[in-house]
Order: C-alpha cells, then structure tokens, then sequence
C-alpha cells in the first residue's frame, strides 16, 4: 500500500506547489527579484530570442526538485522524497503548459482550449498583467482562481491579450 503514499505525497506537493508559486511571485519575483521578472510585465518589442530573464525562475525552482531527487534517491529512509521532486516537477510542466503555452502563446499548443475554467486562469492572469510595475498587482496564483473571474462575459481574452 506504499504507492498510494506516494502518490498521495505527488499530489500533495502539486498542490502546495501552487501555493509556494503563488508566495515566490507575490513576495519574490514582486520583490527583491523583480529584476528577473520585471522583462515578463513590460514586454520589449526590440526584445531578441525566445527566453525572458524570468525564465531564469524554472532554473531556480529546478534546485529544489533536483535536491529532492538527490536526497530521496540516495539516502536510506528518505526514499518519499523522491516523490516530491515528482510533484515539484509535475507542477513545473502544468505551469509551463498553462503560463507560458497556453496563456501567453510561447508554443502554438491548445489554441482550442476554450472552457470556463481556461477563460477564469486567462482572465486572471490578464489582470496579473495589467499592472507593468513592481507593485499593485494581483492575482499572482496560476490555478487557484478567485471566484470573481468566473463566468464573466467581458475581461480579458485571447484576442486582447498583450503579451
Ligand atoms: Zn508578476
Ligand atoms: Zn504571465
């Protein structure tokens, strides 16, 4: 009955995951390290390549993940682990698929996506984007939605979506 463990420890770490992004992007990434992330707010249209300095995040949260492989992998009883570099990854690919693929279009994947949920992430995360300084932003979660940017008709969508 261990795997139901360890799968009980992925999906946990998944969904603390949401909230560690949710305190580095308020607290870190609009904080001391806005200098990494601030080429995400204010796009540059002479901007060369296909990286931005934020992407320099996915690195950082690679140190946690790779730490946890490490240690899990090869420390007797630290085995579970393992399992939450699993999660840390796991969560790594959903916010790359949600962030940067479908919400701001780095790949041509999931143009389709049209539902409720998509629409809330979308709209949310415009209104992230709506404020290009280092304060007064909202909405620093991914997938979390708070409920006011539920089944709006108006408010951000693909069409007007800046960057
Ligand atoms: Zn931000
Ligand atoms: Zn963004």
């Amino acid at each position: 009955m261990e795997i139901l463990l360890y799968i009980a420890i992925v999906l946990a770490t998944v969904a603390g995951m949401e909230f560690v992004a949710w305190a580095a992007h308020k607290y870190l990434m609009h904080g001391a390290l806005w200098v990494w992330h601030e080429d995400h707010h204010r796009p540059h249209p002479e901007k060369e390549g296909f990286f931005e300095k934020n992407d320099l995040f996915f690195l950082v949260f690679a140190i946690p993940s790779a730490a946890s492989y490490i240690i899990g992998l090869n420390v007797a009883g630290w085995f579970w682990l393992t399992f939450v570099g699993i999660g840390i990854s796991i969560y790594g690919a959903i916010y790359f698929l949600i962030h940067d693929v479908y919400i701001h279009r780095r790949f041509s994947w999931f143009r389709q996506l049209d539902n409720k949920y998509s629409r809330a992430i979308l709209r949310a995360h415009g209104h992230h984007h709506a404020v290009t300084e280092k304060d007064g932003a909202e909405s620093f979660g991914l997938l979390v939605v708070a409920k006011k940017y539920f089944g709006k008709r108006s408010g951000w969508a693909h069409q007007d979506r800046k960057a």
